[in-house]
């Protein structure tokens, strides 16, 4: 499907409602029906119709198809956050007594979940690295129901071979999950390669205005239909219309922004890989990556988020560094309009600080709509004040 029509036009059946170009936010918590024979039907399958907004909802509709088809999947579900999206992903698929095989570094949310949630219900987990297949193939237990992956990871950015996991899971009745956040749809499709639900964070490039909490969950219709009767109806965190609505609005631009946003990274990316105090930058497309190649053959592109470390013995100067930027904003997130820096050390106490582990001096950014050049100056100010500090 043409990228272009499902942007503009899949889903809008603008004669329903005055030929509108923007569809309307259908802010209702409720459908009335004419016969008692049309609301029995309804009972018998809210999946296939408009009942109440916990369920289905006609803004949410078309914001469902669109996202569905970007995926290159059958279906999809959207919910209040990224985190509910991996809840009910993970949930729908283990019972007591199962067992997980994640990659070690997750989401936090999806390893609290993992860590502190699932043991509650003997659901077991076992983390690895996720370099090779055969790391997953060794991890491996006959009760293992599900293969958790995130690829590339939102700060160091380790990737896994989507397309092999899958087949290796596959071959053994196991289901795959895939965080694709960091790529968006645009940027790399793993169901088509074969992973069976895919879910991304729509409060990062798809929202792209820092002004939504959402979550993406795509798979085939029957896996998507039974999450949708099950998790997703007792859960309750479906989206909102106003927000569905924010986020069709957000998906007119997504090209745009991505495209915007790739050509400033590169102009960041080199000037970092030019500084002096840089010790090295992560970032996926970076031939330099130790995992370049599997980048190339599986994502369409990467932009936005990279990691440099800087070189420096204390904290402090970390944190005169980030406290020294003057545009480029301290915060959580990512995915806006707007530049955003963390660094690794604001999640440690100062006494942990240890200079001799490059993690430690990392420092995460993200490369927003601004001119590349005005970032750039604001990074430079940001070195000039610790150009004395050790
Ligand atoms: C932000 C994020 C999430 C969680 O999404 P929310 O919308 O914040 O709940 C999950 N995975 C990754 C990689 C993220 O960056």
């Amino acid at each position: 499907m043409d990228i272009s029509y499902i942007l503009n036009e899949l889903g809008e059946t603008r004669e329903d409602y005055f030929r509108a170009i923007a569809p309307p936010i259908v802010q209702t918590s409720n459908f009335a029906f004419a016969t008692v024979a049309d609301l029995r039907a309804s009972f018998a399958d809210e999946y296939a119709t408009w009942l109440y907004s916990r369920g289905r909802n006609p803004t949410v509709d078309i914001l469902r198809q669109k996202l569905a088809a970007l995926d290159g999947a059958e279906d999809c579900l959207v919910f209040n956050s990224g985190a509910a999206a991996i809840f009910a992903a993970v949930l729908a698929q283990v019972g007591s007594g199962d067992h997980i095989v994640s990659v070690k570094e997750p989401y936090a949310w999806a390893r609290k979940m993992f860590d502190d949630i699932l043991p509650r219900f003997q659901v077991g987990v076992t983390y690895v690295e996720g370099k090779t297949v055969e790391e997953f193939e060794k991890a491996l237990q006959p009760n293992t129901r599900v293969i958790y992956l995130e690829s590339p990871n939102s700060w160091l950015y380790g990737l896994q071979d989507l397309a092999a996991v899958a087949a290796l899971a596959r071959s053994k009745g196991i289901i795959t999950i895939c965080d694709n956040s960091y790529c968006s749809p645009l940027y790399q499709q793993p169901y088509t390669l074969g992973i069976d639900l895919v879910l991304q964070s729509a409060t990062k490039y798809i929202s792209g205005h820092s002004d939504t909490v959402a979550g993406v969950l795509s798979g085939s219709k029957t896996m998507i239909e039974r999450i949708f009767n099950s998790e997703y109806m007792n859960i309750g965190s479906g989206i909102q219309p106003f927000n569905a609505w924010l986020l069709i609005r957000g998906l007119r631009t997504l090209p745009a922004r991505l495209e915007r946003i790739n050509r400033s990274t590169s102009v960041v990316l080199k000037w970092l890989q030019s500084h002096p105090r840089v010790e090295q930058v992560i970032f996926p497309f970076d031939p330099a990556f130790p995992q370049y190649e599997l980048a190339r053959k599986q994502m369409k592109g990467a932009c936005g988020l990279l990691t440099f470390i800087i070189r420096t013995e204390q904290c402090q100067t970390l944190e005169t560094f980030c406290n020294s930027l003057k545009h480029i904003l301290m915060a959580v997130s990512w995915g806006g309009h707007e530049s955003l820096i963390i660094p690794k050390c604001a999640g440690m106490a100062p006494e942990a600080f240890n200079p001799a582990d490059p993690l430690h001096r990392s420092i995460r950014l993200y490369v927003g709509l601004e001119e590349p050049e005005y970032l750039v100056a604001d990074l430079e100010q940001a070195f000039a004040a610790i150009a004395h500090l050790s």
